[in-house]
């Protein structure tokens, strides 16, 4: 086999890998059009003005009716999202709520916004939230459990929302990082209690920022529906609901989607299917193959046994931190870069939430006095802190071509191999 690039040998491709964006990348005329339609049409705005394109309705309808959800509402960001959805639970001080430590910020950060507190649960080697370290973490103060499929892998949910159907308590599904991901043939975000999206940049589909939330409970629906748009329920009709504001209104923000958001998602959307199909043809086509040339070599597991994961990032497992710094480094001089999330720390390890400070008075809402207080530890999430910082993830943008692929097999096989000749991976 040819040199390593990072020891000066001829790189595995010549150009590095299309940035990992899989709805920016194929963003085209589509958009452009819609969007378009809207400006010229002078109508920004979703719910008043002169010439109205429903463009955030046609993609909440859309969204519905390939879901199999009968609410969705978009709204301004995947933390808005959270936030829209917690407040729709009735979730604020005093409350726990559980999230999973492998996970983006933005989780645990939405639950301060609502003014409670996190409360971390350990994973498993889906790299999501592992469902039998739940009752480790739950006590009577909790309220719901966030769960978060990580870079396209499905949670598994029947253990949680068992789990949870048997503490009473809500699911919340933070899919910002996994639109069009499924378990057991349903689509992630309308399993549990309420789903999260975010159309953010760095995510499957996008408009540079957008989220949605999408529930089967018109009651949770009619709450998240005032929440976002100043305790107002516009559009009531559209929904059937029939409660007056001067009875169920209560003071509420604004977190409602621009037209012009909801029709560049729209038409993201409508790609969406072409975008999951090329991406899990090209993770099926590298980890089939790396795994008949290496047998030793471990991916992230998914929990679901139709596969139904969207194949957005190949997740490989190595044996130690040192061997996946190595491996990055060069697999990052072969074009091919790959990265460790986060850091490689959980969510909890970062300063902020570790020493719970927060831009209020006397860091509320964690000056709650629970009787369970919530203490963070370093090592209180051991796997976590065990497998984040040795999982490399591999982006598979949907633009792959066959060449591309054959590319990534070629050069992650070259350095695979050079690890087992170092011994840092064992056969
Ligand atoms: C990006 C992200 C969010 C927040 O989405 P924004 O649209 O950026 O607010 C929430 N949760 C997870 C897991 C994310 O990756």
């Amino acid at each position: 086999m040819n040199k390593l690039a990072i020891e000066g040998g001829t790189p595995a491709r010549s150009k590095p890998l299309p940035p990992n964006y899989p709805g920016a990348v194929v963003m085209g005329q589509e958009e452009a059009d819609f969007a378009s339609k809207v400006i010229l049409g002078q109508s920004p705005f979703r719910y008043y003005s002169p010439n109205p394109q429903r463009a955030a309705e046609q993609l909440e309808d859309a969204m519905s009716a390939e879901m199999n959800v009968p609410y969705v509402l978009g709204v301004t960001s995947g933390t808005a999202s959270l936030i829209v959805a917690m407040k729709a639970l009735g979730i604020g001080y005093g409350d726990k709520v559980i999230v999973p430590a492998n996970t983006f910020l933005a989780t645990p950060g939405a639950v301060v916004c609502c003014n409670a507190v996190p409360v971390f649960c350990d994973i498993d080697d889906s790299l999501n939230l592992d469902p039998a370290a739940l009752e480790q973490v739950y006590d009577e103060d909790v309220k719901a459990i966030i769960v978060v499929p990580i870079l396209g892998n499905p949670v598994d949910m029947d253990p949680v929302m068992e789990f949870a159907r048997r503490k009473n308590i809500a699911v919340i599904e933070d899919i910002a990082q996994s639109c069009g991901v499924k378990y057991k043939g349903r689509y992630g975000g309308t399993i549990g209690t309420i789903g999260a999206f975010s159309f953010q940049m760095n995510k499957i589909i996008t408009a540079g920022e957008g989220g949605a939330v999408a529930t089967h409970d018109l009651k949770l629906f009619e709450r998240a529906l005032r929440y976002h748009d100043q305790g107002l329920a516009r559009h009531k009709a559209r929904y059937g609901i029939d409660s007056p504001d001067e009875e169920f209104a209560f003071v509420g923000q604004n977190y409602r989607m621009s037209d012009i958001t909801g029709a560049v998602v729209f038409e993201q959307w409508k790609k969406l299917p072409d975008i999951v199909t090329s991406m899990r043809r090209s993770h099926e086509a590298i980890r089939s193959e790396l795994a008949s040339r290496f047998p030793e070599m471990q991916f992230r597991r998914c929990p679901d046994p139709d596969g139904g994961h969207i194949g957005s990032n190949l997740g490989i497992i190595l044996p130690t931190k040192e061997a996946t710094v190595k491996f990055n480094q060069a697999m990052a001089a072969e074009n091919m870069g790959t990265y460790i999330l986060y850091a490689g720390l959980p969510a909890y390890r970062t300063p902020a939430i570790f020493h719970q400070r927060t831009a209020d008075k006397d860091n509320f809402p964690f000056n709650y006095p629970f009787k369970n207080p919530v203490v963070y530890t370093e090592d209180m999430c051991p796997v976590a802190i065990d497998l984040i910082p040795r999982t490399a993830f591999l982006p598979i943008a949907p633009t792959l071509t066959e060449q591309d692929v054959e590319e990534i097999i070629e050069g992650t096989s070259k350095v695979y191999q050079a690890l087992r000749d170092q011994q840092l991976v064992r056969q």
